[in-house]
């Protein structure tokens, strides 16, 4: 339920409205809009309670939410979220380019793709240092060693860090040394793992799941806006379907769909979405032309020697296309990729 105040309604209105709805048991969720307040209404809704509300002052309308997730809603909260990483801000007019190996292999292999991508455009530095395998005989990533890479790495080249975390009980381990928080697309629905990177108040970014519905995705998310925290960026990965040609069938219209339903930032990652290096730059542009946040994109210095998702990771020339290609699109759609024109327009 979402109440909708008076344009021009006073704090002492406001404060009415909040004491009501917890005086009922509920929580009230405050989003300041730039002309009217509303106040969201999370809990269990009875009956009544619209009447209530309604009779308030400075109360407009009171309306129904019929979706059942409501924090990650527009509805509750309808200007875009901006979540900042330092000076970099992700749900505003800039595309953000996430880039690195798929694992952290070696200090070198991460420098050396760090500095690629910096010098590409590239504004945060991606690596695995846990990796989820659907396999048990693949490379399941340097842990607690990747991590102290990347830490190293990012104060070489200056690089904010995004980096996956898989169990709650390493959520504090990898926020030490993280920028942003990844959960995985396996992980989507590990509630506690939601709660607890919900608790850090650090930038979150939820994967969506591997067949997860749009609405599946949204319910994750409010696991983490539960938690008080509203730096979440959603990541479009790619959802399993009849199609074996490509490694996943990446969902471009989800992209539209987010920006309408929900005020959280969109990113997609085109090199889990198909799992093809040579399909990675036409579907990063095809995501940026549908309203995309930014990208997140594998590079590796030797594709053919990487120990995980070689096939789909980028050399650092067809990187550096990419992102020459990435920034027409940008332009054409009213955007521009955050770092590149610092970097490669002198
Ligand atoms: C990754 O980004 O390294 C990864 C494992 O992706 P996903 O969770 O989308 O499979
Ligand atoms: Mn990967």
């Amino acid at each position: 339920m979402i109440v909708v105040m008076k344009v021009g309604s006073s704090d002492e209105e406001i404060t009415g409205v909040i004491k009501r709805i917890e005086s009922a048991g509920l929580k009230a969720h405050v989003s300041p809009g730039v002309e009217r307040t509303i106040i969201g209404v999370v809990g269990q809704i009875f009956p009544e309670l619209q009447d209530m509300l309604e009779m308030l002052h400075g109360v407009d309308e009171v309306i129904r939410v019929s979706k059942p997730y409501k924090l990650s809603s527009r509805e509750f909260h309808p200007l875009d979220t901006k979540v900042k990483i330092g000076g970099i801000t992700i749900g505003g007019k800039e595309i953000v380019v996430m880039a690195g190996p798929c694992a952290v292999e070696s200090e070198q292999q991460l420098l050396e793709t760090a500095k690629a991508v910096k010098a590409a455009g590239a504004t945060i530095l991606r690596g695995g240092a846990f990796k989820p395998s659907t396999s048990p005989y693949q490379f399941r990533g340097l842990g607690e060693h990747g991590l102290k890479l990347l830490a190293h790495v990012k104060k070489e080249i200056g690089l904010p860090i995004i980096t996956e975390v898989m169990t709650p009980g390493e959520v504090g381990m990898v926020a030490k040394y993280s920028d942003i928080l990844q959960v995985g697309a396996r992980n989507m629905q590990n509630f506690n793992l939601l709660e607890e990177v919900g608790k850090t108040g650090k930038p979150v970014m939820l994967k969506r799941g591997l067949s997860a519905t749009i609405q599946e995705w949204l319910l994750a998310a409010e696991y983490v806006l539960a938690q008080g925290n509203e730096q979440l960026i959603l990541c479009e990965r790619g959802i399993r379907t009849f199609e074996t040609y490509t490694r996943n069938t990446i969902d471009i219209s989800v992209i539209p769909i987010i920006e309408k339903v929900s005020h959280l930032p969109i990113i997609a990652d085109p090199s889990h979405g198909t799992g093809k290096w040579y399909l990675v730059t036409p579907v990063a542009l095809a995501a940026v032309a549908a309203g995309a946040d930014g990208i997140m994109v594998e590079v590796h210095p030797h594709p053919d020697l990487a120990l995980k998702d070689g096939a789909q990771s980028l050399t650092f020339a067809n990187f550096q296309q990419l992102m020459s290609q990435l920034k027409s699109v940008a332009d054409a759609v009213g955007r521009h990729v955050a770092g590149y024109a610092v970097e490669a327009e002198p």
